[in-house]
């Protein structure tokens, strides 16, 4: 799980993140809406710790990361996975060449890489297309070849920044899917980041808006669409014409 502690983030004299508290269970789907600019990309970099919080701390399953050494943080990343808009697939790699290669850094044997790449391509439904280059999928296998890839260390925490912005609907509802049943059958925290109201309703158990780098709103999708004073149910609800 992850739990987040007071964090805030300045560049300079700006407060991107300010004392701000999140959780995100094992389980649990976790969206984060608001404005461009509201510091939702600088959250996802402060879990990893790829950004330095500026205070405040960062538990992923009971460990402080902003209290680890250099090398325990390594290990500790391991547990998180990480999927963002850009699929960052390797071009001149397979797709099972792209999703082998955290497990090569990690220097697991050959035969297994095989064994765990054949499963987690399996998982994402990519089972057929181990073969295929990047430019030989669309954008949504391309983006379920990133998760597979994501998932390779068995990480127990996803985050998942803006992953189906950009994607048509069919993809997109693939994609949502997928994480549904990762956290159903894994277990993982996904924090899952996006600017899309639909998909928010349609993947994610609870729901905070982030403003000003604080946390302007926060509840459980259902109970926020039932709440007709609530400004973020609101923005959950359809629309109709
Ligand atoms: P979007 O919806 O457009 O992706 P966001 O909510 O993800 O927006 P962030 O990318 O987290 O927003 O940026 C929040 C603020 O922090 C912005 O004002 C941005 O200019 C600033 N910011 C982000 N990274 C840096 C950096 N490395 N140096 C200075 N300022 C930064
Ligand atoms: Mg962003």
């Amino acid at each position: 799980m992850i739990l987040i502690e007071g964090l805030s983030k300045s560049y300079g004299t700006k407060n991107v993140l300010d004392r701000l508290d999140l959780s995100v269970d094992a389980g649990e789907i976790r969206a984060i809406v608001g404005p461009s600019g509201a510091g939702k990309s600088t959250l996802a970099q402060c879990v990893t710790l790829l950004e330095r919080p500026t205070s405040g701390s960062v538990f992923v399953n009971g460990v402080d990361l902003t209290a680890l050494g250099a090398a325990h943080l390594r290990e500790a990343r391991r547990r998180i996975g990480t999927i963002f808009q850009r699929d960052g697939l390797f071009a001149r790699r397979t797709a099972a060449a792209n999703v082998a290669l955290p497990l090569e850094y990690l220097g697991v044997t050959r035969p297994e890489i095989r064994t765990r790449v054949g499963e987690l391509l399996e998982r994402v439904g990519l089972g057929d297309r181990a073969g295929a280059f990047p430019h030989e999928l669309s954008g949504g296998q391309r983006q379920r070849v990133g998760i597979a890839r994501a998932l390779a260390l068995r990480p127990s925490v996803l985050l998942s920044d803006e992953a189906t912005s950009g994607l048509d609907p069919d993809s997109t509802a693939s994609i949502l899917a997928l994480l549904r049943e990762l956290r159903d059958d894994l277990g993982l925290s996904i924090l899952f980041i996006t600017h899309e109201m639909d998909a928010v309703v349609e993947v994610a158990d609870s729901v905070a808006a982030l403003h000003d780098g604080r946390i302007a709103e926060s509840g459980t999708v259902v109970e926020l669409l039932r709440d007709p004073s609530s400004p973020l149910g609101s923005l959950l609800r359809p629309t109709r014409p």
